[in-house]
């Protein structure tokens, strides 16, 4: 049994079996192909292994589907739109599923704002990640501003005279100086009115009491007189 002379298949470190001299009932041992994890399909044999024929899932080159394949065959595209999930600016690739490296001159189109985003414009996202200041203010933009700067610098002092209650001190102030003024109005008012009538009782009083001493002095003679007649 030692010593058997007969040839072994290629690569065969098994012990002559003894009954067919020269063939070998054990496994393939041959190394297997990259990404091939599936044994041969063959026993110990000379030659090549056979090329794997067990069917496999694939993901396509987009990943977005999921192909049924031979093992080790190329992969296939599938028919998406949209085919690369992303590219370096976040937007996806526009090109059906395609197995070499994505086209990073991205085409979609990007709305752009002006910096104080009055002004707005569509360039493709290449353009706009490769040049600086593509939408600048113009001078419309400029006066805005002004304008607005204008109205924050008074709506600023307001807000710090009211921060600081000047606000309200300057408002109570106005209203004690116009109360004031309001009192010394109707104390003046007051004053007229009171001295006029002042000057018109004496000069409507001496009539009335002359009328009145007339009255009563009639009063008193017609009384008179009828006393004289009963
Ligand atoms: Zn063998
Ligand atoms: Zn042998
Ligand atoms: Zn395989
Ligand atoms: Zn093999
Ligand atoms: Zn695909
Ligand atoms: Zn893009
Ligand atoms: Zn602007």
């Amino acid at each position: 049994e030692e010593g058997c002379s007969k040839l072994r298949p290629d690569g065969c470190t098994h012990p002559c079996a003894g009954r067919e001299c020269g063939q070998c009932e054990e496994g393939c041992s041959k190394l297997r192909p990259d990404g091939c994890t599936h044994p041969c399909a063959l026993p110990c044999h000379h030659g090549n292994c056979p090329p794997c024929r067990l069917m496999v899932r694939q993901r396509c080159h987009c990943k977005i589907s999921s192909l049924y394949i031979e093992c080790l065959s190329v992969v296939g595209i599938c028919n998406w739109l949209y085919g690369y999930v992303q590219l370096g600016c976040g937007h996806r690739c526009k090109l059906l599923c395609h197995p070499d490296e994505c086209d990073q001159s991205c085409s979609q189109r990007v709305k752009l704002k002006c910096p104080c985003k009055r002004i707005k414009k569509e360039f493709p996202c290449s353009r706009v990640r490769s040049e600086m200041d593509l939408v600048v203010c113009d001078e419309t933009c400029r006066q805005l501003q002004k304008k607005h700067a204008e109205v924050t610098h008074t709506h600023t002092l307001v807000h710090i005279l009211h921060e600081h209650k000047l606000f309200a001190e300057l408002e109570a102030f106005e209203k004690r100086q116009k109360g004031r003024r309001k009192k010394n109005r109707k104390v003046t008012e007051v004053e007229t009115e009171e001295g006029v009538w002042h000057r018109y009782k004496l000069r409507l009083l001496m009539p009335i009491c002359g009328i009145l001493l007339a009255v009563a002095a009639f009063l008193m003679y017609v009384t008179d007189v009828l006393r004289v007649v009963d």
